[in-house]
């Protein structure tokens, strides 16, 4: 039998208890005393999704033990979940093995933190092209739907962050799609590719670093000839080490931006793979803010 702790819940050990964690409400719902180490790492270990033959048969009849006492923390899943919910914890652990640098908290706050935001964030690819290769994206929630399809007033804003390959759409559809954004703190990162160049980025949080048409520099997604996009292998896995760190909460907790997208955009040349990186701002004479906010 298979089973996995619930979605919104991290078991935490915090000194000499083990605490479950309620990820949405960040609180402690349940602590216990535990001085026994080896019963402390097994309820650790109970964070990953499992099968009894994963353990030894003596911890077996513990984890029996506390699957019965704790029933209203876990739940049974089938096989195909377990091998769903494993690759979601694969990316949150070759996430963390990279980045925990980039954060002030301790890693079982990481991990909680990263539980949450890959099991609440959807990622909504905008592009009238069907270049993303989700695939690559498997762990995470995600769509790829045509502009014209998008009905924002059914967009969840909050916990939607969207990847938009701008040279699909046209000028007047980023406008739409901006004025949208900067109203309704809207998470999205602009990505291009022609046959010179990648643009990855910026990632823009609501108004915070201005909108698409603010920065001098940003027009670098909007004046271009829109023709065919070409997305290689390079600019689908650039997006995909940018997805855990543009979640809402997970941008916000860097204390070290090791992003290469947030307020930001880095344009690589496919001639020579040389990279340059620009900053982008709000622009205060910017005709699509100051229509929206004035
Ligand atoms: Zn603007």
């Amino acid at each position: 039998m298979n089973y996995k702790l619930l979605d919104y819940y991290w078991i935490i050990l915090d000194g000499s208890r083990i605490g479950f964690y309620n990820l949405l409400d960040a609180k402690y719902e349940l602590l216990l005393k535990l001085d026994n180490k080896i019963i402390q790492n097994i309820f650790l270990a109970l964070n990953q999704p499992f099968e009894f033959k994963d353990f030894p048969e003596k911890e077996q009849l513990i984890i029996r033990k506390i699957l019965k006492q704790y029933h209203n923390y876990f739940e049974e899943i089938t096989y195909e979940k377990l091998v769903e919910e494993r690759l979601k914890h694969r990316r949150i652990d070759d996430f963390i093995e990279t980045n925990h640098h980039a954060f002030s908290i301790n890693i079982q706050g990481i991990k909680a933190l990263l539980k949450e935001t890959i099991n609440n964030t959807s990622y909504c690819f905008i592009t009238n092209s069907n270049l993303f290769n989700l695939d690559l994206f498997l762990g995470y929630s995600t769509k790829q739907i045509n502009f014209d399809s998008l009905n924002l007033d059914t967009v969840d804003s909050v916990d939607t962050t969207f990847i938009v390959d701008s040279q699909s759409l046209t000028e007047n559809q980023l406008a739409d799609f901006e004025k949208y954004c900067v109203t309704h703190n809207v998470i999205r990162m602009y990505v291009k590719e022609d046959k010179e160049s990648i643009v990855i980025g910026p990632t823009l949080i609501g108004e915070e670093f201005g909108c698409l048409f603010c920065g001098e520099q940003s027009t670098i997604h909007l004046y271009h000839i829109k023709g065919e996009s070409t997305f290689t292998s390079l600019v689908n896995s650039l997006v995909f080490t940018e997805l855990l760190k543009i979640g809402r909460k997970v941008i916000s907790a860097l204390i070290d931006d090791n992003t290469i997208t947030k307020g930001k955009y880095m344009k690589i040349s496919k001639y020579n793979l040389e990279a340059e990186e620009y900053e982008v701002n709000a622009n205060v004479t910017c005709k699509l803010c100051d229509c929206v906010f004035n």
